[in-house]
């Protein structure tokens, strides 16, 4: 059984699946004598087919996102969703630990660029500007999994205002926005706010926050902050929520729901 679930693990870091709450039958279950190599391919391929199978009935995706990390609330962060056995996003910064983001990877969440600064009024000066800062996270990120990032998050998202105030006008986030692609990333935005960066303020204001929004079938991409006690707190209850009610938790990827803002500038 050891080895099987080993196994099925390093399937899950070389990206043949992404485990979701897997849970075993007693027919799926094997005894240590039975887990040879062969039975434990035949083990792997039922976690798949079991895998796709809740993906192919669910209502739709949840896509758990947290930016600004990684920082002291992170490790619980992790533990939780190791708990759930799903996979999350994280748009990261510099702050935090090293092992925290080796951490993330090794445990087949996605990782991609946030920024490095988040101070709107540098990133946000020209083009250019924002490019050197996501670069300085892109290498961390490189130099800590061995993988280029191609996913990315804008501060304040892709639809902000707030850059207004330091471009010159000359609209920063539709240059951004149209160069990225260019550059090797897909930029992504949420169509569920948890509000943990503004409004809310509990556990439980967040959870109220996200479940309420995820009120019919489809794709949700829910923004919340692993910097935040109180919005980690949540991550729980939300999962919870999200299973109950058919949903499916993956990580994103290039080809996932981009949940794209209309951009203001
Ligand atoms: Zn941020």
């Amino acid at each position: 059984m050891l080895t099987c679930l080993v196994s099925a693990l390093v399937a899950i870091n070389g990206g043949l699946f992404i485990a979701n709450r897997v849970e075993l039958s007693s027919q799926q279950t094997m005894s240590s004598e039975r887990c040879d190599i062969i039975n434990c391919e035949e083990f792997e391929r039922k976690l798949v087919e079991a895998e796709e199978a809740r993906k192919a009935a669910a209502r739709g995706f949840i896509y758990l996102t947290f930016d600004d990390g990684p920082g002291e609330f992170t490790a619980e962060l992790l533990d939780i969703l190791v708990e759930n056995s799903i996979k999350a996003t994280f748009f990261v910064t510099m702050r935090g630990d090293d092992a925290l983001i080796t951490r993330m990877f090794n445990e087949g969440h996605a990782v991609g660029v946030h920024t490095a600064s988040h101070r709107y009024d540098l990133v946000y000066k020209n083009a250019a500007a924002y490019w050197a800062d996501a670069g300085m996270v892109a290498e961390r990120i490189t130099r800590l999994t061995g993988e280029t990032p191609n996913l990315l998050r804008f501060p304040g998202g892709s639809s902000n205002t707030v850059s207004r105030k330091y471009d010159d006008g000359a609209k920063v986030m539709s240059i951004l926005t149209a160069e990225a692609g260019a550059l090797g990333y897909t930029y992504f935005d949420w169509n569920v706010d948890s509000k943990d960066a503004g409004g809310a303020r509990t556990t439980e204001e967040v959870v109220a926050n996200v479940t309420s929004a995820l009120n019919h079938d489809g794709d949700f991409v829910v923004l919340q902050h692993d910097i935040k006690d109180y919005s980690v707190r949540a991550v729980a209850e939300i999962i919870e929520y999200g299973f109950s009610n058919g949903y499916y938790f993956d990580r994103l990827s290039v080809n996932s729901f981009t949940a794209h803002h209309r951009v203001n500038n």
